[in-house]
């Protein structure tokens, strides 16, 4: 029978295929113990199991390839070290030795144990660690009972599960996997990130998809909506191959897009610049005509790691990013760690009650002044192979910038002293997502060369709605009079002052968002390369002219429905 049921689309497209269901790791073991003189076995089980777990990773990394080699290989290097976790290993060990608990059972209670901490930590990207650890902890009991764990999928199946690792997901879009579909899981993990990478459709938060859904059943998944229709009926199916057609058609007219300028129809101009994480990304950013790189963020070299980062390493990759945009600049953000990410360098302070609020960005660069100048270092360094900017994130006002400016400076003096070749001019910008520094624009504007606008931190703190909390649902968004009018706001002081302002924000690489942008005044736009087609589509279908005179009505706006009624008359012109 046909049913209907909803979730959060987290990688768009349309899929057909055959339901594949994969119960939950869930570990519903009972409570058992074993005797004293069990122990030692208990343990040799376990550690058995652990090394297969091992064994198991090291020969998935070996068999990636090409480009998701590095990207994939990533996330299993890090449930490798999740492995390794001295806390979660010997916690094991103590509950097999002290409680004389089952192997099994000390995994469900230490599984159990480090769920209630990371739920705690109420932050969603830390709750998606526990994805993670969820997903190690399955293996290593799959293993006590010598069961495969590789996930079966066959070509034209739909995998429905509780939760999908990033590391299995291109291994089933090998084995031709056409859609995912999750009951837990969040459009902002890494797993929703790899599947738009990868370009295969994945639907999370299907609460009901564990009970609705059984094997072999039809399924049309649209991983837009996130509707899964289970046993489509002929409409259903006329609309899919309709949706088809329809995507097959954006995607010619977007192709012929690529060497199009991004101008809209009376003539204005306006920089696409990429958001780029890998080399892939700026490769990507290059073919599709961007400005250059708009953000490259610098943690994720020290996430997932618990040396820092030296500066040879760094400056190697800063440089291998310039050499790929050749010639374009490349817009390198300063570390944004704090206790938020994954940190595991030691640098984040890790009992912070409240990390967004806490030392992250540039306050803990400035609190570990070495660490900093080793990556200013590094990235001035790379300015002598093609144009740099330096970014800096979490600006609060003017005192920071000045200290920034400072220790620019001086790395640069230094540099030069050593023989080292540096570009005579490296821009600094701020990035505006701290609310205050947004309202407080002209107090720094004469210090920065330019500004990027960080929506999606910005958004949160002006309305106090964290940004990785689904419960908030509609709370956490830029459709709200408040934020519509402090963009304006520092847009405009930018211009007073002919500095830049362009926005790296996810905001910025929705396309249905551009007409209101442009309203706005924006003129430069920061986003991952897979969309930028689409904005520059929408840019060029944009007369900026008819906007302009539409922005009084845009921020008279009250509520997020007058919005969207601007927003629905502003594109049906
Ligand atoms: C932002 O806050 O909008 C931003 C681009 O930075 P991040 O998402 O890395 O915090
Ligand atoms: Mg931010």
């Amino acid at each position: 029978m046909r049913a209907l049921l909803p979730g959060h689309g987290a990688s768009r497209g349309s899929a057909l295929g055959r339901a594949r269901v994969r119960l939950p790791h869930v570990l519903d073991v009972a409570e058992q113990h074993i005797r004293q003189d069990q122990i030692d076995d208990e343990l040799a089980r376990l550690h058995e199991a652990v090394d297969a777990t091992r064994r198991e990773m090291h020969s998935l990394r070996a068999r990636l390839h090409g480009a998701l080699a590095k990207e994939v290989g990533e996330f299993l290097d890090l449930h490798a070290l999740l492995l390794d976790d001295p806390e979660l290993l010997h916690g094991l060990d103590q509950l097999i030795r002290a409680g004389r608990y089952t192997a099994d059972y000390a995994l469900r209670l230490q599984r159990d144990r480090l769920a209630a901490v990371f739920d705690g930590m109420d932050d969603a990207y830390l709750k998606s660690r526990m994805d993670d650890l969820d997903h190690v902890i399955g293996r290593i009991h799959a293993h006590l009972h010598q069961r495969a764990t590789d996930t079966p999928g066959v070509a034209g199946e739909v995998l429905v599960s509780d939760n999908v690792a990033p590391s299995e997901l291109a291994e089933l879009q090998q084995q031709g996997v056409v859609a995912v579909v999750t009951a837990a899981g969040s459009a902002l993990s890494h797993s929703a990130i790899l599947a738009r990478s990868l370009h295969l459709p994945l639907v999370v938060g299907n609460a009901q998809a564990l009970q609705g859904i059984n094997d072999g059943d039809v399924l049309l998944v649209d991983g837009s909506t996130g509707e899964v229709v289970v046993n489509p009926d002929p409409g259903d199916l006329r609309r899919y191959r309709e949706r088809l057609r329809d995507a097959a058609r954006e995607q010619r007219e977007l192709g012929r897009l690529r060497s199009k300028p991004s101008r809209t129809r009376d003539g204005v101009d306006v920089a696409l610049w990429a958001n780029a994480e890998s080399l892939e990304d700026v490769a990507k950013a290059h073919a599709l005509g961007a400005a250059g790189v708009g953000l490259y963020r610098t943690e994720f070299l020290f996430l997932r790691r618990r040396e820092l980062p030296g500066e040879d390493e760094q400056f190697q990759v800063y440089r291998d990013l310039v050499l790929g945009m050749s010639g374009r600049p490349v817009t390198i953000r300063t570390l944004d760690l704090g206790a938020d990410k994954a940190d595991r360098t030691g640098l984040a302070i890790g009992d912070e009650d409240n990390p967004a609020l806490g030392v992250r960005g540039v306050r803990l660069a400035l609190a570990h002044v070495e660490v900093f100048e080793t990556q200013l270092r590094a990235i001035l360094r790379a300015s002598a192979y093609g144009p740099v900017r330096i970014l800096v994130p979490m600006v609060s006002g003017r005192e920071e910038l000045l200290e920034v400016r400072r220790r620019l400076r001086r790395a640069g003096l230094q540099l030069r002293k050593q023989g080292h070749e540096i570009a005579g001019h490296v821009e600094l910008g701020a990035m505006i997502e701290v609310p205050a520094a947004a309202i407080a624009f002209h107090g720094f504007v004469d210090v920065v060369d330019f500004v990027s606008i960080g929506t999606n931190d910005l958004v949160q703190y002006l309305l106090a709605a964290d940004r990785n909390n689904e419960a908030l649902g509609e709370l956490y968004s830029p459709l709200h009079p408040g934020v519509l009018r402090l963009l304006r706001h520092v847009i405009s002081i930018g211009a007073e002052h002919k500095v830049p302002v362009a926005m790296c924000g996810e905001m910025a690489g929705d396309a249905t968002l551009a007409p209101m942008l442009l309203a706005l005044g924006l003129r430069e736009f920061s986003l991952h390369p897979a969309t930028l087609l689409e904005l520059r589509k929408a840019i060029r279908d944009s007369d900026l002219s008819d906007l302009q005179s539409r922005a009084a009505k845009l921020l008279q706006a009250r509520d997020r429905a007058g919005i969207e009624r601007w927003l629905k008359a502003a594109t049906s012109i």
